[in-house]
């Protein structure tokens, strides 16, 4: 058994940031932490600003995301109005970076694409457009969409978010985009822009998740859906199992190597994270311009 500082909590995001790379961790997590206060000083302001950038994909999927939930609490699901109001969304915020809203508010949209001169306003609205215009139409052809029309308004299991539980003593947080119950069985389904194939996190997403109702809704049966919709039929969704036992063996094996680095009732050491910084995923990282 493992003693952990009370402060600590683990989630498969912060896993996630610690696999790309544990000084991309420390940054996100540490070097970040109170940039958004006005007489924080320069650099930490601008290690904020680097950290609440987005990708153009994940941007994309979370308006997706975000109008797609909405539907179901407004009960209001025809798909030709969710694509108009997720672009009416996406067309606001590109009007918000235009206007660099993100200076007074680093929360507010900015994309690394943008950021970091890839592409131009004008390339990354046409690429957004057609990336949005492309997941409605898979999504609109996939099983999926049809389940989620029918699930019953008060079949939606509603609770506060982000939502936590203890394994091994380690507090660990759950996000699942949407929960509902049928017939005694809670489902899960939560929406990825990510290759399934490429990207791992999912798998262990669903299972904190999975893990998270099995704790909260005792011995409801769980099943988990995964939905790509930035992927053509016929890979609509994946629905899997998973083992509990080796999914708290990742938490506690994840927790314990961040732990390693950080000390929390100490000073926070930059150098503990950078020795083990992970150069190949440089190339795609938010926080490239603090690095060389
Ligand atoms: S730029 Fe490279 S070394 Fe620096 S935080 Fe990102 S992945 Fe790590």
């Amino acid at each position: 058994m493992h003693t952990f500082n009370q402060n600590f909590s683990w989630s498969s995001l912060r896993h996630s940031i610690f696999t790309h790379c544990p000084l991309a961790y420390y940054y996100h997590y540490y070097a970040s932490w109170g940039g958004w206060e006005s007489d924080a000083d320069s650099e930490t302001k601008q290690i904020y600003l680097l950290k609440n950038l987005r990708s153009m994909p994940s941007w994309v999927i979370e308006i997706f995301k975000t109008i797609l939930l909405e539907s179901k609490e407004k009960r209001k699901s025809d798909i030709n109005i969710l694509k108009r109001r997720a672009f009416a969304t996406l067309h606001r915020g590109i009007c918000d970076i235009r206007n660099k809203e993100y200076i007074n508010n680093p929360k507010n949209i900015n994309l690394i694409e943008l950021y970091y001169k890839q592409a131009t306003i004008q390339q990354i609205t046409t690429q957004a457009e057609a990336l949005l215009d492309r997941i409605f139409a898979n999504f609109a052809e996939s099983k999926i969409s049809k389940t989620i029309e029918q699930i019953p308004y008060l079949k939606i299991k509603r609770f506060e978010r982000p939502a936590s539980f203890y394994s091994d003593g380690i507090q660990t947080w759950s996000t699942p985009d949407l929960v509902w119950e049928e017939r005694g069985i809670i489902y899960i389904l939560n929406i990825f822009i990510s290759d399934p194939k490429t990207y791992s996190n999912w798998a262990i997403k669903n299972g904190i998740d999975a893990i998270f109702a099995e704790t909260k809704w005792k011995g409801r049966k769980i099943e988990t859906i995964s939905l790509f919709p930035n992927l053509p039929p016929p890979l609509p969704f994946i629905s899997i199992t998973q083992n509990k036992n080796e999914l708290k063996s990742i938490i506690r094996q994840s927790a314990n190597n961040m732990l390693k680095l950080t000390n929390l009732d100490t000073d926070i050491q930059k150098e503990n994270f950078a020795n083990f910084a992970n150069h190949n995923n440089c190339e795609t990282c938010k926080f490239r311009e603090l690095c060389h």
